[in-house]
């Protein structure tokens, strides 16, 4: 009875462990220069992950400490975990938001304490307490795919008629309506002379969009629009936002036979350079990726936070782009990079982002 119930709080005290390990990292560090808070959504994309990993070794580089979080996605997480970082008393906090709109009570307690704050690849909406605002070019995010699909398709050669069907990302992310736009600017012209032709119709946010990027919640779309309209056609082509939807996409697809040789994948465009999309496209099931180094972008960030502790204005390239509703973030954009087969060994190995046997 006695061992039973030592086990019983030996098996209690590793689960609280292990459930400290899968929010908060474990391991975080205090440095001579203070701590920095760094709050991001979640692990399900290994992108977030080296975001993550990649600013902790920067931050402690230079004697930072920092309290790394993720909150599995869930608002409220991050909401007491942004809190936590308050009463801790950090120098600055970074912030990649779940939901942009959810932050504005907390971020008033961030400047009550006089803790600075940047958004980090995603804008934080509706605070004035924003100081600045990392990201990439996102609209050049939805260019870059869709020009990929109208080179492929040959559209400026006046090919076509061709079926194609659009993906949105999270309707609370302000970075899926800048994919969105960015790739509307190229596609909407085609879709108005009828060249591209939508076979579901749907073609706007409200329709396209995919709460938090879920990749399951795309594949039963996709499985919806297959049904409902290619019974009698194929789809040519794909407009996925991010890899994880593209992923989705592409198990939906093959479901009902595409990937063969009398029936091959449409043109598939994704984000992230994850990983399994990479060798997806290797594969030649996903046709292209858009790269965003994450490595350049927690550089950036750091560069920011010295600033700031320096009392001194950050490096900004855009001051007029980010409208959170209550100012015009400034804010530093990078360069996207469009991937396929043809030149990933080029901007991904080459550059160390990934070995090629990572990639095998
Ligand atoms: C990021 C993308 C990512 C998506 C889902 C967006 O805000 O910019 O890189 O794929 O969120 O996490």
């Amino acid at each position: 009875m006695r061992k039973g119930l030592s086990l019983l709080v030996v098996t209690a005290l590793i689960m609280v462990l292990a459930a400290c390990g899968n929010s908060g990292e474990g391991k975080n560090s205090s440095g001579e220069n203070g701590t920095i808070g760094i709050a991001m959504p979640s692990k399900t994309l290994e992108r977030w992950v080296s975001d993550g990993a990649n600013m902790k070794k920067e931050f402690e580089s230079i004697g930072y400490g920092v309290d790394l979080q993720y909150a599995e996605d869930v608002v409220e997480n991050q909401v007491s975990q942004v809190e936590n970082m308050i009463t801790k008393g950090v120098k600055v906090i970074v912030i990649a938001p779940i939901d942009g709109e959810s932050l504005t009570d907390v971020l008033d307690k961030a400047a009550e304490a006089n803790i600075d704050v940047i958004a980090y690849d995603r804008l934080i909406k509706k605070s004035k307490h924003v100081s600045f605002y990392a990201t990439f070019d996102n609209f050049k995010v939805g260019e870059l795919q869709a020009n990929y699909m109208v080179d492929k398709l040959g559209l400026k050669d006046g090919k076509g008629l061709f079926n194609i069907e659009l993906f949105g990302g999270s309707p609370d992310d302000n970075n899926a309506y800048f994919f969105y736009d960015g790739a509307m600017s190229v596609l909407q012209p085609y879709i108005d002379s009828g060249k591209l032709v939508v076979r579901s119709g749907q073609t706007t946010m409200d329709k396209i969009s995919t709460m938090r990027w879920d990749g399951a919640t795309a594949q039963a779309r996709m499985d919806n629009l297959l049904s409902a309209n290619y019974a009698d056609a194929t789809v040519d082509a794909v407009l996925a936002p991010n890899d994880a939807i593209s992923i989705g996409v592409i198990s939906s697809l093959k479901g009902v036979g595409y990937g063969s040789a009398n029936k091959p994948m449409p043109i598939l465009t994704g984000q992230d350079a994850e990983l399994a999309s990479v060798k997806s496209i290797i594969a030649g099931e996903q046709t292209s990726t858009v790269f965003k180094d994450t490595r350049a972008l927690a550089k950036k960030v750091v560069t920011m936070v010295q600033s700031i502790m320096k009392g001194e204005e950050a490096e900004v390239n855009d001051t007029t782009t980010y409208d959170n509703g209550e100012k015009v973030v400034p804010s530093y954009l990078l360069e996207p990079v469009i991937v396929d087969k043809d030149n990933y060994k080029t901007i991904l190995v080459d550059s160390g982002y990934y070995t090629e046997d990572q990639l095998k």
